[in-house]
Parts: C-alpha cells; structure tokens; sequence
C-alpha cells in the first residue's frame, strides 16, 4: 500500500480546503470501500481526508421532504422508522445488500460511491480502463457473467453495484453535495455517469465536491414501493438482477410509476421505457412481460451473461406482480 498523509477534518469547509492544497486528496467515510481499494492498490492518494467526524449523521423528515445526511449509517436508514413507513423500498434495497457489519459502518453517501464489483478492476495485473485509463478492458475476452447488459461502451461493461443507488432512482431522489464551487442538488439520474468514452469518471462530482446529503421527495412516497433482487445466495452478495418499483395502485390502474433496475446497468438504471408502457395502465401479466421488454431490447449482453436479459424481464415482472397484490 502507498503511504499517504491522514487528514481528520472537523467541518465541510475543512474538509474542502484540503483539495486546494492536494488536488489528488480523495475522502474517507465509512471506510468499508475505500480501505480496501487503499490496501489492493487501486486507489493511490497521496492524502485521504477523513469525513466521519462530520455532522451528517441526522435524518430529518421535514413537511414534504427527508434530508438523510451523508454519515448516517445504512443501517440506521433501514431500521429508521420513518423510511421504512414512507419509503419500504430503500429499507428493502439496504436490507438486501452487504451484511449486517457492514450496514453498521458503511455511509449514505459512501454506498453511492461504492466501487464496481468487476474482478479486473480489483487485478492490478490485468488491463481495465476504469483503472487505468487506455490501458484496455479485460473483461471483453475473460469472464463476464456478472457485467452490464444495459449502457455499456467498447470502454467498459462494469456493472454498478449500489442496491441503495437503484432504490434511489425509483423515488426521484437528489443529491445535495458542497464543493469548492458552492453547494448543489443534483438529481440522482444525471448524478451518475455511463462509461463512454471515459469509464474512470463515474460520477459528476467535481474536484473537492462531497456528498452531504440525499434527499427524498414525499411526493414519492405515495402509493406503494418494494424492492426485489436477485443473486447467487440469499445473503451478502450483489445483484445479477433487481428491481426497484414505486407507483400508485388504484382499482388495479398503475399510476406515477417509477421503476429502476439493479445489476444489468453500468449505472442504476432507470426504465423510462418500462414506465411508458405502464403508466394509466391496468396492471396484468401480459402488461407487465410488455414493460419489460421494451426496457430489455435495448440489451447488449456477452459471451457469458446472456441469461440476464431473461432474468432482468422475470424480476421486474415478479415485482410488478408483487406491488399490485400486495396494493
Ligand atoms: Fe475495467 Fe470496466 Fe473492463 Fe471491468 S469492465 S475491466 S471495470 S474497464
């Protein structure tokens, strides 16, 4: 591992300052990220501010919003009970993802940082233009089973891995960041970045600029939403398909419907054309099969993650199924 400078800042504008005098400083949360990626080589700072000791840790449901700021625990967002009444989706998202010691550590703003599962961005061996900007992409010609089908380039198909990210989208959140620049609320479908031609820049934070909150529109909390994801194992382990669902149920017709998928897309991946074929619409199995293939034929799967596109289409099915059942 590298050695770097440990920087403890005590405020925002602390924190801030530091990039002024280390443009390559890169900040520290919970940690359950970033020290691994410190300790394999991936990152290579030459400082790293600490922001745990910041005051970010409140949840505030105010009139027709919720502030979860940036260092409260996914744990403590899960269990909160305010979102697991207006929001069940995000709980459920959290709920699914990591483990239970990791949800006590891991932050807010860190889980939607958290870092591409892709083995060859964790080899510093093999090629990977996340990584290493033009030094090639590995995962093309080696095994890819658990990448993108969804908004990959010939730059990278990494999948993004944050279930707490796709629940996000399906609720319309913003996230509120402070950077040398001043503070802004962006919201979280322009937040993230498809690979293109520059994988290594994945969101659009700028230089210095922290995230300092999420916030949830109430207006999303109307209706119904769950959360549905598919993996490997029932516990500890990522997505090979989820499904994020919020929408008003009444008399069977599905209205304001959000819908977001998990582990199919180099970013969470909101399904613009799923909720088209949806929307004013009576919820039936020949209707929901319709939503998902209209967000699916857009897929470019490879050589070993074809099965995806089926499985993404079932889970966002079973999903719809679920939210009008239980509406
Ligand atoms: Fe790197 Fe992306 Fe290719 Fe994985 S898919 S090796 S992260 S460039």
């Amino acid at each position: 591992m590298k050695d770097f400078a440990y920087i403890a800042a005590v405020s925002i504008p602390d924190a801030i300052e530091v990039f002024g005098r280390h443009p390559d400083a890169m900040y520290l949360a919970g940690g359950t990220t970033v020290v691994d990626l410190l300790r394999e080589g991936v990152f290579r700072p030459d400082s790293v501010v600490d922001i745990s000791a910041l005051p970010l840790r409140e949840i505030r449901i105010d009139g027709d919003s919720t502030r979860i700021g940036a260092m409260v625990s996914n744990a403590d967002v899960a269990w909160n009970p305010g979102i697991r009444k207006m929001f069940p989706v995000l709980s459920e998202a959290i709920l699914a993802g990591a483990s239970g010691q990791i949800r006590n550590m891991a932050s807010t703003g860190g889980n939607l940082l958290q870092r591409t599962r892709c083995p060859y961005y964790r080899d510093l061996t093999a090629p990977c233009n996340r990584r290493s900007p033009g030094s090639g992409c590995a995962a093309f010609a080696g095994f890819n089973r658990s990448h993108a089908i969804l908004g990959g380039s010939p730059q990278c198909i990494a999948t993004h891995p944050s279930d707490f990210a796709v629940a996000l989208t399906a609720l319309d959140a913003q996230v509120h960041t402070s950077g040398p620049e001043g503070e802004r609320d962006i919201p979280i479908t322009d937040f993230y970045l498809k690979p293109g031609d520059t994988p290594d820049r994945e969101t659009v934070l700028r230089p210095g600029e922290l995230i300092a909150a999420v916030l949830l529109p109430h207006a999303a909390s109307r209706g119904r939403s769950l959360y549905l994801k598919v993996r490997d194992r029932q516990s500890y382990e990522f997505a090979l398909a989820s499904a994020a669902i919020a929408a008003d149920v009444d008399g069977g017709i599905l209205r304001n419907v959000r819908v977001a998928l998990g582990g199919v897309g180099t970013v969470p991946w909101r399904s613009r054309a799923a909720e088209a074929v949806l929307e004013g619409q009576l919820g039936t199995p020949l209707l929901f099969s319709a939503a998902a293939d209209a967000e699916l034929a857009a897929a470019r799967p490879q050589r070993h993650n074809a099965f995806k596109v089926a499985l993404a289409k079932r889970t966002l099915v079973t999903a719809l199924q679920r939210l009008v059942e239980t509406s």
